[in-house]
């Protein structure tokens, strides 16, 4: 990123010290070796902290996709703090605006900005450090949540020293550092990667994907074009194949009676705006448009709001003849034409119509 960013949104360096020197804790093995007690405990704390920030954080309290008892709601958040991602209140309060603004110039955490800014950057900024309760009143008012946020160290430090008792230097190096550094990038890849690289299979107005890969290393949130596309399930791998253990365990938990209320995609949902029927995918070409006219305008073109026009234009004319499907298609069509003459404008630098 070149342009000169706003104050609050340039890198922190005295508040990000921390996060960054926390990289360095792994290097620290060279002393302590490699025990395979410590690995164990490594994979043992990714998996299980992994599921507090899918199942807990963000399918819990960003997306109520479940009910839990009061007592389960605060283990919830309690283990969640554990993962050193801030309290819940704070991750879910973001988390629901990145799907209120999807890949909009108000999404937290848009990869139309770039890798590092979607991947850490919004979250190592002065920008996005305060939670606005006002964002999650559903949650905010219960006072032990509140604690639990305000005082977001106590879980990260109770397993460090947990982790040291376990396995000695080298459970507080590996099983401790190496894992926590582990589930916050595999978290974060899910705001960079899975709305970069992947497939889509439904309509929605972001650039969300789904990937096996991240679904693999997120417990189940690399089926996240699925997830835009139906925020409420708990359930995020749609298919029998896509695997989704975090809904699995979720499971498990309400055949034991902890979990009520666990939300499923209807068949309907399931079938509903699918690219493969033809449906048109507004937010790849949104998106698309959005990125050759921002840089046009910085070519200094005066067609910025001219552009922006036209591209609501167009939009609302396949949504105008939607349901005649001859004259859906060739709207389509016209389109796509019209954006990829707006991308070669923004790549070859000649005004639109020269
Ligand atoms: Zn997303
Ligand atoms: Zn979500």
């Amino acid at each position: 990123m070149n342009r000169a960013l706003p104050p609050d949104e340039r890198l922190n360096v005295r508040t990000s010290l921390p996060f960054l020197a926390f990289h360095l804790i792994p290097l620290a093995a060279i002393w302590t070796g490699v025990p395979a007690g410590a690995v164990v405990l490594a994979v043992v704390s990714y998996v299980v902290r992994m599921f507090f920030i899918t199942a807990g954080y963000h399918r819990y309290f960003a997306h109520r996709a479940y009910r839990l008892p009061r007592w389960a709601q605060a283990v919830m958040a309690f283990g969640g703090t554990t993962a050193l991602q801030k309290g819940p209140l704070w991750w879910a309060a973001h988390h629901r605006d990145h799907h209120r603004w999807s890949d909009t110039e108000r999404d937290v955490h848009s990869p139309t900005r770039g890798f590092w800014w979607s991947h850490v950057g919004w979250i190592l900024c002065d920008k996005y450090s305060d939670t606005d309760e006002a964002r999650i009143r559903d949650f905010a008012k219960y006072p032990e949540l509140r604690w639990l946020n305000r005082n977001d160290w106590v879980g990260p430090v109770s397993l460090a020293v947990a982790s040291f008792l376990i396995a000695g230097w080298a459970g507080l190096v590996i099983g401790f550092g190496a894992s926590t550094i582990a589930v916050w990038h595999g978290t974060f890849l899910v705001n960079s990667m899975a709305h970069v690289v992947g497939r889509r299979r439904y309509v929605t107005s972001d650039t969300s994907r789904n990937s096996a890969v991240i679904a693999v290393l997120t417990l189940g949130e690399g089926w996240h074009n699925n997830h835009h596309h139906y925020q409420a399930s708990a359930r995020q791998g749609f298919r029998w194949w896509e695997w989704d253990p975090s809904f699995y365990a979720l499971w498990l938990l309400e055949r034991v009676g902890i979990v009520r209320d666990l939300k499923r995609p209807s068949e309907r949902i399931v079938q509903s705006n699918l690219i493969e029927a033809g449906h048109f995918d507004v937010g790849m070409f949104r998106t698309g448009w959005q990125q050759a006219a921002a840089r046009l305008a910085a070519m200094g073109d005066q067609a910025g709001d001219a552009l922006a026009e036209r591209r609501q234009a167009l939009e609302d004319r396949i949504e105008a003849v939607r349901h005649d499907l001859d004259a859906h298609r060739r709207a389509q069509r016209e389109a796509m034409a019209e954006l990829a003459a707006v991308r070669r404008a923004a790549r070859t630098g000649r005004p639109l119509g020269a």
